[in-house]
């Protein structure tokens, strides 16, 4: 692997004080659209998601999610990141798709926990009410840098959801977690678990099938829930639209 980004920028988190004027019920993120290999004239194609809002320590950790930047490949932790505290403050290459944002692990950190809450905020907006995970706890762990390896997984036992990273064709690292479709469909897994406990049990050669397709279809309709990939694929980059 190439350059690791490491550095801990300074810990600026304090509790919310009585006096301070009521935060806004959603915030803003920036993703990749789709993959880093989307582009829109030589840039990676990024979105703009509304999450729920919520004070975020490093790691990011919030309420329902903990970003753990541990490499069980490598046994080497890449630190608690901490993400911009609003999106105005994010960095502008972020938000204009610099290919250097596929090297910037505290990038790849915002990507996966804003990509996990949004489904977790779209499955409970869809239900009108609260989901917990299968097992019990209140936070589910994403390891964004989890294992060298071209897979991604969700496990009830580790409570969390294992994005891999390998080398690709062209040379460079491939990282699973910059992959929308990746992510939404391993947060569906661990989505479904929560709602049908024993569906991780096959009773049947389809049962595991159903996971699969169902992770599937939430992932592909996610990505068209993104204005940006439909401005995208309406109006091409160069073409008359
Ligand atoms: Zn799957």
């Amino acid at each position: 692997m190439a350059t690791i980004t490491r550095k801990r920028p300074a810990v600026r988190y304090r509790a919310a004080a009585k006096d301070d004027p009521p935060r806004p019920p959603v915030r803003q993120m920036t993703v990749i659209a789709q993959d880093p290999s989307v582009r829109r004239t030589g840039r990676i194609l990024m979105a703009k998601v509304a999450l729920p809002a919520e004070d975020l320590i490093p790691g990011p950790m919030g309420y329902r999610v903990q970003i753990v930047d541990y490499d069980a490949t490598r046994r080497r932790f890449h630190g608690a990141h901490q993400l911009p505290a609003t999106y105005d403050e994010e960095p502008r290459h972020w938000r204009k798709g610099d290919p250097r944002l596929i090297r910037d692990f505290r990038f790849h950190a915002q990507n996966v926990y804003a990509l996990v809450m949004k489904t977790l905020a779209r499955f409970e907006f869809a239900l009108g009410r609260r989901l917990g995970w299968s097992f019990g706890n209140h936070q589910i762990k994403i390891a964004p840098h989890g294992m060298f390896d071209a897979n991604a997984f969700y496990s009830p036992v580790q409570e969390g959801l294992v994005f891999g990273y390998f080398k690709g064709l062209s040379g460079g690292p491939v990282f699973t977690g910059l992959s929308h479709d990746v992510v939404v469909h391993e947060t569906t897994h661990a989505l479904l678990d929560a709602l049908r406990e024993r569906y991780l049990v096959p009773s049947n050669a389809d049962q595991a099938a159903f996971h699969e397709g169902f992770a599937d279809v939430i992932a592909l309709l996610s990505v068209f829930a993104l204005p940006e990939i439909v401005q995208h694929l309406l109006q091409p980059a160069g073409g008359k639209g």
